[in-house]
């Protein structure tokens, strides 16, 4: 049987360990304060910045949601980035993707100080995560893969990891992360002109899907005994559950799982790993900007 691995459970460990954090910052007089921003009323967008002020709330942190008319123009939503670049009671700031198509969004990634760029998003922080600069802001979702691994002690030295998907939202970072000195992965990123993926994915100790395709990887992609995390979010249509739908990942996971020697599931996984590192990369972007290294 494979081990499922729980995200929801690891989750609340660092989220602990952070809450711990915080205490310690406040005894200083120190607040972490995070602000997200949310441009429309896309719902899927919403659920996520509730969320992300719900556990800023609880771990003992500020939190400020902004939610703006997906007609706020690119220029006001510039003018409240430099007003919160500003602001010293807040230590991260993030844009929550996806924004309106009339905004740019890599010059609004751009206009985030780098040392509140929670996100990882910036040119400087992409730099810094290349050049293994320990002070790097890493992007969350990666960074809760590496840290579901290291969580279940799973070896990755050595190991052979392919990532499917090269956003610079997963995919890039992601394999990065797998190269690092310290991880030692021999990384493959595939992508939608890969050929032969399941020739790829076959070869891999480690597989990451980050790919925006329910189910997209079946039982032929993965070979036995390997570990694989599942990034996908999706949701399909489910007369049953009364959303009318249900989130599935990436991997068609009845499938694969019997193969695996672990495996995240959907929803439970990746998920609650991505809110949790945002919360620890708000404590150390405000240890940055406070001097309490
Ligand atoms: P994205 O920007 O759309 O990137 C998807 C990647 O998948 C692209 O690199 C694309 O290749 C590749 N791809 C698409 N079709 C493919 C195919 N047939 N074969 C191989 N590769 C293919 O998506 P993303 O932002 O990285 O997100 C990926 C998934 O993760 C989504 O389901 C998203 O909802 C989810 N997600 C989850 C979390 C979380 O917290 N769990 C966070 C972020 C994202 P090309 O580059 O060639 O187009």
């Amino acid at each position: 049987m494979p081990v499922i691995i729980d995200g929801k459970a690891t989750a609340a460990r660092c989220n602990e360990e952070t809450a711990r954090e915080i205490a310690a910052l406040k005894s200083l007089g120190i607040t972490p304060g995070l602000a997200v921003v949310l441009l429309g009323d896309n719902p899927a967008s919403q659920a996520y910045v509730r969320s992300k002020d719900k556990t800023c709330r609880e771990l003992g942190m500020h939190s400020r949601k902004i939610e703006l008319p997906a007609a706020t123009s690119q220029s006001e939503l510039l003018r409240l980035l430099a007003e919160l670049n500003a602001d010293p009671s807040i230590h991260g700031i993030l844009v929550q993707s996806p924004c309106p198509q009339h905004i740019d969004e890599a010059a609004v990634v751009r206009a985030i100080d780098p040392r509140k760029d929670v996100d990882g998003f910036h040119p400087l922080n992409v730099a810094a995560l290349a050049m293994e600069d320990p002070s790097a802001l890493v992007p969350c979702t990666p960074l809760g893969c590496l840290e579901l691994l290291r969580a279940y002690d799973i070896p990755t030295r050595g190991a052979r990891a392919v990532v499917v998907g090269r956003s610079l939202i997963v995919g890039k970072p992601m394999a990065m992360l797998l190269l690092a000195k310290g991880t030692d992965a021999t990384v493959t990123v595939a992508h939608s002109r890969t050929s032969d993926l399941v020739a790829v994915t076959r070869e891999a100790d480690i597989v990451v899907a980050a790919i925006g395709r329910p189910h997209f990887l079946g039982a032929d992609h993965i070979r036995e005994g390997a570990v694989v995390i599942d990034v996908g979010i999706n949701r399909i249509d489910d007369p049953a559950d009364p959303r009318g739908y249900r989130l599935v990942g990436d991997v068609d996971f009845a499938a694969v799982a019997p193969k695996c020697r672990a495996i995240t599931p959907v929803p439970g996984g990746v998920g609650p790993m991505t809110i949790a590192m945002l919360m620890r990369n708000t404590v150390r972007a405000c240890r940055g900007l406070t001097g309490r290294k």
